[in-house]
């Protein structure tokens, strides 16, 4: 037995009951109801005003029933109900903006994954410290500005939606911003950007072992993003900013890659150290997580984010990707994760699995 993240009180409910999955009807949804689908569980759609309309469109992905509440602050009181019908939620990232991180870790109903993980996402500085004492590569961080060498990116603290960085090609353009809030200043690592899409079962004794459970790879994407990608067309930086046009980082789509072969064994050794070290920080996260960083020329990869639930670029792949395929052709994270419960069930191991 490993470590027990949910007591026996939270799981009473699914007690000899098959597990309905739950999620908000938005992001990565429509994956994480097909998957469940697909290995024969009830799927629980929770919405903010009606069903959306866009659900009749997707019949092999539309959730059994619905759940709708007039506001996003009143989702946490359909937790009896949820508990009533033996349900997990599956949280994904719009799930845990919208309802903000403490509500989120407070639902009275059987999470999956570990809810402790949270806290140490939300938190810039806390998840530095994860990647930082867990022996990963990450973008230099400067304290003073006298010491930036290079190009910097400057993130305000909570920056949202891929808006509020500001570029600075070196200290002497660094020493042009004004700042309008707290910020951390970083090292612009200059590279290629990889968004790893990992799976963690801490009840697998099997594949990619580590010190308990093993570590899956089921895709990997590169973000879209506004406008960032494209603006090197309208020439040199100083040039936009003198005609107001100020980078942005906002995703609006998602493409497929594949990394360079010789490079997996790096992309799983950083990723068996997050979570070697959050197994150490606070019993581990369990299930999906996306690592997301810039392979430098020198093959350096350095991480700036993790995700530490399902993300949407694991939508490219509901079919499958050319990773996956090596486990099982056709599997999803959505439904990677359905099977994860109904293995753990089966093998009375719940506890270690959800929160
Ligand atoms: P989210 O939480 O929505 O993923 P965020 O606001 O936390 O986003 P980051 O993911 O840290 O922001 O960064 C957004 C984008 O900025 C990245 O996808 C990447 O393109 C770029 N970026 C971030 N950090 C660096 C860095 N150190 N060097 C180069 N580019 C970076």
């Amino acid at each position: 037995m490993g470590v027990r993240l949910a007591s026996d009180e939270r799981l009473a409910p699914l007690a000899g009951r098959t597990p309905a999955i739950a999620t908000l009807c938005s992001h990565s949804s429509l994956q994480i109801f097909h998957g469940a689908r697909a290995e024969g569980l009830p799927t629980i759609g929770l919405c903010v005003g009606p069903p959306p309309k866009f659900y009749d469109a997707f019949p092999l992905a539309r959730p059994d029933r619905f759940l709708s509440v007039s506001r996003v602050a009143d989702l946490p009181s359909t937790a009896a109900r949820l508990r009533e019908e033996a349900a997990i939620i599956v949280p994904h990232g719009s799930f845990v903006e919208y309802l903000g991180p403490e509500a989120f870790a407070s639902l009275d109903v059987p999470v999956f994954g570990n809810r402790a993980v949270l806290g140490w996402e939300s938190d810039r500085r806390k998840e530095r410290d994860w990647l930082e004492s867990a022996g990963v590569p990450i973008p230099r961080l400067y304290e003073d500005p006298d010491e930036v060498e290079g190009p910097v990116i400057v993130k305000y603290y909570g920056a949202k939606g891929g808006k509020g960085f500001y570029l600075a090609k070196n200290r002497e353009a660094l020493a042009e911003f004004r700042p309008t809030g707290p910020y951390v200043v970083q090292e612009y690592v200059l590279g290629t950007r990889y968004y790893m899409h990992f799976f963690y079962s801490p009840i697998t004794d099997h594949g990619y072992r580590l010190s308990r459970g093993s570590l899956e790879l089921l895709g990997m994407d590169r973000r879209d993003e506004a406008n960032i990608d494209e603006l090197y067309k309208l020439g040199a930086q100083e040039e936009l900013l003198k005609a107001g046009i100020r980078p942005t980082f906002v995703v609006t789509g998602n493409v497929p890659v594949i990394l360079r072969e010789s490079l997996l064994p790096k992309a799983f050794e950083v990723a068996g150290r997050i979570i070697e070290r959050s197994v150490e920080l606070f019993g581990g996260m369990v299930g999906p997580f996306c690592v997301e960083g810039i392979m430098t020329e020198d093959l350096e990869y350095k991480v700036f984010e993790i995700s530490t639930r399902i993300v949407a670029g694991t939508n490219l792949f509901i079919s499958g990707s050319p990773y996956s395929d090596f486990i099982e052709p056709g599997l999803s994270t959505g439904r990677r994760i359905a099977r994860e419960i109904r293995r753990a069930q089966a093998e009375d191991r719940l506890a270690e699995i959800l929160s």
